[in-house]
């Protein structure tokens, strides 16, 4: 399986890094070793002091497709979580300044805690769903698809122009605005709605 990750979904987010608004999604890929599951803690990694957090909307496909019609992207999945992508925000500046690809600041070991994944027959309308992540109890991301640049079968559409997308596969959908440090002794908290998604330490 493979994770694919949108960048600047939110016109928020995009802003609080003065990045340009996206005319067409931005992907990356990581790999299926940055995957963290059940809540098992996250070891900051000695290469970086500056891990950001990141919390997205992560879509699990369920079907073979490519060049997938948006009208039909619907039909490809079933189910919704939570991630969090762990961003090494020093290492991708410096790649950023160098004009280099930044994947290693994205792709650790690690990089990727997911939740369980809901059904969507549970969520209702996908495109209308409160999520929010709390640092140490505190509220500091919120987000709605609603808000998103490119909603979700959207993004299933452009991302299968590129890559075949098979049964596991894994869509990141984009981040809000509020991204932050964390440091060792940190506990991060996701929920959809009143549902809690993840819970997680930092060590
Ligand atoms: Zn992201």
């Amino acid at each position: 399986m493979k994770i694919i990750a949108i960048g600047r979904n939110y016109i928020d987010h995009a802003k609080e890094f003065n990045n340009p608004v996206p005319k067409e999604p931005v992907f990356f890929m990581m790999p299926e070793t940055a995957l963290l599951r059940n809540n098992h803690p996250f070891f900051y990694p000695d290469f970086s002091t500056d891990i950001h957090y990141e919390v997205e909307i992560v879509i699990r496909l369920n079907r073979l497709g490519k060049n997938i019609a948006t009208e039909f992207a619907h039909r490809y999945y079933s189910e919704i979580g939570l991630g969090i992508d762990f961003t090494a925000r020093d290492l991708q500046k410096n790649c950023k300044e160098k004009g280099l690809p930044w994947e290693m600041a994205k792709s650790f070991d690690g990089a990727a805690p997911i939740s369980k994944f809901l059904p969507l027959e549970k969520i209702g309308d996908i495109n209308n769903i409160n999520f929010r992540l709390e640092l140490n109890g505190n509220i500091v991301q919120q987000g709605n698809p609603k808000d998103m640049i490119f909603p979700i079968d959207q993004l299933i559409a452009y991302v299968s122009k590129f890559t075949t997308l098979k049964i596991g596969d894994l869509l990141f959908t984009g981040t809000p605005a509020g991204v932050g440090p964390v440091k060792i002794g940190d506990r991060l908290t996701a929920y959809i709605e009143d549902e809690k998604m993840l819970d997680f330490v930092i060590k």
